[in-house]
């Protein structure tokens, strides 16, 4: 058995039907697609190993299968430049995870590399009861959140169509560079678009998937959040 289908296969013993971070990453990384590295840490000394090996900064996150968004429950802490502020941020992440939780069940925290800015797209899929798992693109931030300009398709789709999805959302010339902002790897998107569409293809079971935020470079991608949900 592939790892992909052991995670699902173990989430489904436990009942879960959201993956971890790091069991959602592990998937994508079999499906040829490129995540920021990460290690799990049980204690603040570990975080701190882990964090020297990695190299500074660090991004620590808690890993809890109680807790589906990270940031509201103050489980992320970026920008770590030393095993100090690891340290610090370990128990500060741990004390939130309680505070927001009480209960929550704690697996650890993941020690990650800190990505370098740029600009940041999302790409998810929803398994639509009409149509089957569907794609979507758009920028980050405000574009999707606010102003709502993303695109969808049916998957699977052809590498003409994940172009077209590219192009088509109304903040796609900031993919091309803007001032300071070099521009973007079209064709790493495109082909981020087409592994996501033949991960849920492969896998129905998959309900919801979303990479966000997923870092445009000038030279390829890097996702830095990874969220699977299954039926
Ligand atoms: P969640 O969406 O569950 O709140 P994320 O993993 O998306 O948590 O983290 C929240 C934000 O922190 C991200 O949108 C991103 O801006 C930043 N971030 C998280 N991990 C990294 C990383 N490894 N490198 C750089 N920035 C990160
Ligand atoms: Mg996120």
């Amino acid at each position: 058995m592939n790892k992909t289908d052991k995670i699902i296969s173990q989430a489904r013993k436990e009942d879960r039907k959201a993956l971890l971070e790091a069991e959602a990453k592990t998937i994508c990384s079999e499906y040829g697609i490129t995540t920021t590295k990460f290690s799990l840490a049980k204690s603040e000394k570990e975080a701190a190993k882990i964090a020297d090996q990695t190299g500074y900064p660090v991004v620590l996150k808690i890993v809890s299968p109680d807790i589906i968004h990270k940031s509201d429950a103050g489980g992320v802490m970026v920008n770590l430049k030393n095993k100090e502020e690891v340290t610090a941020a370990f128990n500060k992440i741990l004390e939130n995870a309680k505070t927001y939780k009480a209960d929550a069940k704690i697996v650890g925290v993941l020690v990650q590399e800190m990505a370098k800015p740029a600009t940041e797209i999302i790409i998810g899929a929803i398994k639509d009861p009409q149509f089957g798992q569907t794609l979507m693109f758009g920028l980050g931030g405000i574009f999707v959140e606010i102003l709502k300009d993303v695109t969808f398709r049916v998957a699977p789709i052809t590498e003409q169509e994940a172009a077209e999805m590219v192009v088509s959302v109304k903040a796609f010339p900031l993919l091309n560079g803007y001032r300071n902002t070099p521009p973007a790897d079209v064709k790493a998107i495109v082909d981020l678009l087409m592994s996501v569409s033949k991960l849920v293809m492969d896998h129905p079971e998959i309900k919801e998937l979303d990479l966000n935020p997923v870092l445009a470079y000038e030279k390829g991608t890097k996702t830095v959040d990874a969220r699977i949900i299954l039926e």
